[in-house]
């Protein structure tokens, strides 16, 4: 592969490098897409829900022919103590809309189907390679290198994820990242009979679940359990701020145990076989962790650009990777076409993100990161919600007071001021 050059070089062949390359093909350049997993999605991971519209104008068919696990037509959010579990269960046709539609995926399938959808159109994809770094020569990125061989390239795509080390070696990543703007994920799948899972999960044929905890599940720390239905399985993980390590009591595994052994839980998972364990990082820092985007020759996409939401009720980062992978192609489509892939031209890439559904929801949700660092939510809350749950369900015979006594009660034990602050808070960050 020596002195190769091609017009774009895709460090990554995870969801942002797939859909980078498939446009770019499409276009008619001559792409190279450099995955070091077998295969993509080998390395991959997520709960996890992909919203659909990203995909319109890219794969029109989407849903009837990617290969997707299931349509989520119940959203859960629970708040979680030891004992306890209280679930909001939202279920609407509004869910099944054409264009709003969200769809339960595993990684290694999908993302094995996207870059053959890269590949058919005409990009080269190499697995099972990694790269270490980059060629940078006038300051200009120039190509790659991997192992004994170095590729070249007018353009760089660094879609090498949330540990990207090239964002950095490029210039882009320039403050290093802190354990607070990084979340660390374990994910457990267990393999499931298609009609127990719809049993259990309470679904219509072909409906998913998409199920997110606050409180117990975390171990009280930032951060939060998760439960996606797929096809005939059920992923399950948590997902916690790294700095909470710092001085945790609990390791990733136990809290796994732990949210695994519940009363609310155990029974969702009995009987089925555990079939995969994974680990990954989540970007979470929101709009205030963002890197430089571009520099001359070279772009960052995706997970690699920390363009990830998590909204404590929906994380969303496949989306992003998608919406920003198109602004990326459609940026070094139109550099091609002037034969300039400076710095100044390739900025179109951040105008077009800036236009984007990427950006304006990066920005709506960029105090949210802060609002999250409150522990009141992991602990306090679910607390509070057992015991006013408790107080209206449980009856023993004793006089009963009225529901808003018992309410007023809880609340004030726990600080109507703090009570009060927070909804403001939750309500004006969202
Ligand atoms: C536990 C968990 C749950 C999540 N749940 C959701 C969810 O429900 N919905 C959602 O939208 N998002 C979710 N996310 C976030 C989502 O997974 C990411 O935002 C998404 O995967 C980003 O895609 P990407 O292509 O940018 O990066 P990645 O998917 O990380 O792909 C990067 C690729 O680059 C490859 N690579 C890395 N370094 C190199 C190198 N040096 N050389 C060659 N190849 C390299 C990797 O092997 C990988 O294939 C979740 C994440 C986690 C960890």
């Amino acid at each position: 592969m020596s002195e190769e050059k091609f017009d774009v070089i895709i460090v990554g062949g995870g969801i942002a490098g797939s859909v980078t390359a498939l446009l770019l093909a499409r276009a008619g350049l001559e792409v190279v897409m450099i995955e070091r997993g077998n295969y993509s999605g080998a390395k991959n991971m997520t709960g996890g829900r992909l919203y659909s519209h990203c995909f319109n104008g890219i794969i029109p068919d989407f849903a009837e022919i990617a290969p997707i696990e299931r349509k989520v037509m119940h959203e859960r959010v629970s708040m979680m103590t030891e004992t306890s579990n209280f679930t909001f269960d939202y279920t609407s046709d509004r869910l099944a809309q054409p264009g709003k539609e969200s769809y339960i995926v595993l990684r290694g399938i999908f993302d094995r189907w996207l870059a053959e959808q890269a590949e058919k159109a005409g990009a080269m994809a190499v697995n099972g390679i990694l790269v270490e770094n980059l060629i940078i020569r006038d300051g200009k990125v120039c190509g790659v290198i991997a192992g004994e061989e170095q590729m070249f390239a007018d353009t760089v795509v660094l879609a090498d994820g949330a540990n990207s080390q090239l964002t950095t070696k490029a210039g882009l990543q320039r403050k290093p990242v802190t354990p607070h703007q990084i979340a660390i994920g374990a994910k457990e799948l267990f393999e499931l009979d298609e009609k127990k899972i719809e049993g259990r999960f309470n679904l219509a044929p072909g409906e998913g679940s998409a199920w997110l905890f606050a409180g117990w599940p975390s171990g009280g720390m930032t951060g939060g359990g998760f439960i996606y239905t797929n096809k005939a399985s059920v992923s399950l993980g948590i997902v916690v701020t790294a700095a909470e390590f710092i001085n945790a009591r609990k390791s990733v595994n136990e809290l796994l145990e732990q949210f695994k052994a519940h009363s609310a839980v155990k029974p969702l998972i009995e009987g089925s076989k555990l079939i995969e364990y994974s680990g990954h990082m989540v970007a979470e820092g929101g709009y205030g962790m963002l890197p430089r985007l571009y520099s001359d020759g070279v772009v960052a996409v995706g997970d690699a650009a920390h363009l990830v939401i998590n909204a404590g009720y929906t994380v969303r980062g496949m989306d992003l990777a998608v919406g920003s992978a198109a602004a990326a192609a459609a940026a070094i489509i139109s550099a091609k076409s002037r034969g300039d892939f400076s710095e100044k031209s390739l900025s179109m890439y951040k105008r077009l993100l800036d236009d984007s559904f990427v950006m304006r929801d990066m920005r709506r949700f960029r105090k949210y990161p802060r609002f999250m660092e409150n522990r009141r939510i992991f602990n306090e809350y679910p607390e509070m919600a057992d015991e006013i749950f408790a107080g209206v369900f449980v009856t023993d015979g004793a006089p009963q007071a009225s529901m808003f006594s018992k309410i007023f009660k809880t609340a004030k034990k726990n600080g109507l001021r703090n009570l009060a602050k927070d909804c403001i808070k939750g309500v004006s960050t969202l």
